[in-house]
């Protein structure tokens, strides 16, 4: 039993690896954010770009949010907080 629960997370964890691109907060660096469309269809469009809302659970940020690679996290976070300063 125990052994099946190892190889249960060593999937799970391969399968988060595979997802490079996040969506994150430009707010506070969070990349626990929820899409959510309460914008009317019409308001979703930036010119002809697409612009999904978000909303962000730790800092309760709505708006749009950049789309960056995992490995980019780190850095942006440190950027952000260069930028509070
Ligand atoms: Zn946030």
């Amino acid at each position: 039993m125990y052994l099946f629960y190892i190889v249960i997370k060593r999937l799970a964890a391969k399968r988060f690896e595979k997802i490079k691109d996040v969506y994150i907060c430009p707010k506070c660096g969070s990349i626990r954010l929820s899409i959510h469309d309460k914008l009317p269809p019409a308001a979703r469009f930036i010119g002809a770009v697409p612009a999904q809302n978000f909303l962000c659970y730790d800092c309760d940020y709505e708006g749009i949010a950049p789309l960056i690679d995992k490995v980019e996290i780190d850095s942006f976070r440190k950027h952000l907080k260069k930028i509070k300063k």
